[in-house]
């Protein structure tokens, strides 16, 4: 390091939602999952994370949800190096994201108004804002209506949305999708992405969604990361969907 190199920057950036700097993931020996990547998003953007299967696209989310700890550099999310993080820190950073997986993972033995206020109950919030926020999010997804009926009587569609609200309620800067509209016919599946723009929009919620649905990625003309293998083969703004050979 030269005379010049000693004034490293450490100050935070406050713009910055997410960083991953040369991140490695490797599960076992042989071929790590993921392979030195580097991302930056800022808060308030939405990008998509698109990739063949296989590709490494859950082990990003998951690193991000501090649900696995990178083998090699670092991953920053809110200002937090979730590295270096103690476990018992983990409930606590985890109420920055709210998370949307492809199998909805509903309580299905209960109603959708309980499966909403689940996510308030597990923050400890104030009982007497729990209906409102829960009511809110419900009506952001438009099941406000429905707040009664067992999830296991909804459509898939309505079963996601429940599951959005669910990632909503505790008003989180980040939320991240895994695949959200992978069990969903074209027509939900649009809603959902759709409902995912508008919670950015309104809500200048930072959104990563990982998806194999050319059409919406294409139409959407957000911010696309391409993984191949591992690697961060492309990123492109207001970018589409790449071909895989
Ligand atoms: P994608 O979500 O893009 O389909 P994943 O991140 O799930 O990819 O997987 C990336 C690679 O890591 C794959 O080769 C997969 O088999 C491997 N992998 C994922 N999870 C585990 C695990 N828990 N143990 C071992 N290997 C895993
Ligand atoms: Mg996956």
């Amino acid at each position: 390091m030269g005379l010049f190199g000693k004034k490293k920057k450490k100050k935070k950036d406050n713009n910055v939602a997410i960083m991953m700097e040369n991140v490695t993931k490797s599960y076992s020996k042989g071929v790590p999952a993921l392979d030195g990547i580097s991302v930056t998003v800022k808060k308030g953007e939405f990008v998509f994370i698109v990739g063949d299967s296989g590709s490494g696209k859950s082990t990003f989310i998951k690193l991000l949800m501090r649900e696995l700890k990178p083998t090699k550099g670092r991953v920053v999310v809110q200002g937090e190096d979730l590295g270096a993080m103690k476990n018992r820190k983990i409930p606590k950073f985890r109420r920055n994201i709210g998370i949307v997986f492809q199998d909805f993972r509903l309580l299905n033995d209960r109603n959708v108004y309980e499966n909403v206020a689940f996510a308030q109950r597990i923050v400890q919030a104030p009982a007497k804002d729990m209906k409102k926020n829960v009511t809110n999010a419900l009506t952001v997804v438009g099941l406000a209506g429905k707040y009664k009926a067992k999830t296991s009587q909804l459509s898939g569609g309505e079963q996601q949305r429940v599951a959005v609200a669910r990632a909503l309620v505790n008003n989180p800067p980040i939320l991240l999708a895994d695949e959200p509209t992978g069990n969903l016919d074209p027509k939900n599946s649009w809603e959902i992405m759709q409902l995912l723009d508008k919670i950015n929009r309104e809500r200048k919620t930072t959104i990563l969604v990982v998806t194999h649905n050319r059409e919406i990625v294409n139409a959407m003309k957000k911010r696309v990361i391409t993984i191949r293998k591992g690697i961060v083969i492309s990123d492109e703004e207001e970018g589409g969907y790449i071909d895989e050979d």
